[in-house]
């Protein structure tokens, strides 16, 4: 079976290959010939999911499963969540988005704060929704230099370095995307 992985990231891709059977295929959208600037315009994560996998289906008539990922902060009601890739404005700006929230949380002590992932899968007519939650906590300023977006400002609960200063193993492990992509390959596993 064929299945799109609505993204252009190759190692995302072959990451999530490797844990499938061989009887699933997974393509890009580079290669079903889709460059098509999809917009992200539903108030969730979960939307914003199903958005990207039902223009593919529509469209192109693929099986499919698109992500979406938020860094959710309690003391700021979830947010920057659905917002997080241009919390500090267009265009997106890493750097700024980090800068924003360590200001936006200066006289906060409640630091707690979770990364989460919505994954939909449309399957031969039926659509199925995944999540992925990692919780942990928001630091006073930026550890580590590995990873990207807020990795260097968010602390997993139970550890004591953030995201930044973790190889890509380690971070895939316990992190938000890794566990959505764990949900939804156990299922995939169980229907072939
Ligand atoms: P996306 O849905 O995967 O594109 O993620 C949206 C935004 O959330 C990104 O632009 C990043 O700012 C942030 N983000 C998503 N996943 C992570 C992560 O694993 N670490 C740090 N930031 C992330």
């Amino acid at each position: 079976m064929k299945l799109v992985f609505a993204t252009n990231n190759l190692n995302k891709l072959a990451e999530v290959q490797k844990m499938l059977p061989a009887s699933i295929e997974l393509l890009s959208l580079k290669d079903i010939n889709c460059f098509d600037d999809i917009e992200e315009t539903a108030a969730t994560l979960e939307g914003n999911a199903q958005i990207k996998a039902n223009h593919i289906t529509k469209k192109f008539g693929y099986n499919c499963f698109a992500d979406d990922t938020g860094l959710e902060v309690n003391a700021l009601n979830g947010a920057p969540g659905v917002y997080s890739a241009r919390y500090a404005g267009e265009p997106a700006n890493t750097e700024n988005n980090m800068q924003k929230l360590l200001s936006d949380l200066k006289n906060t002590s409640n630091r707690k704060a979770q990364f989460r992932t919505s994954i939909c899968l449309n399957l031969d007519g039926e659509q199925l929704l995944f999540n992925g939650i990692c919780k942990g906590e928001i630091l006073k300023s930026k550890q580590g230099e590995q990873g990207f977006g807020y990795d260097p400002i968010f602390k997993p609960e139970g550890y004591m370095k953030s995201f930044a200063e973790m190889t890509s193993e380690e971070k895939n492990a316990i992190s938000h995307r890794g566990r959505a992509i764990q949900k939804l390959v156990e299922y995939l596993n169980s229907i072939v």
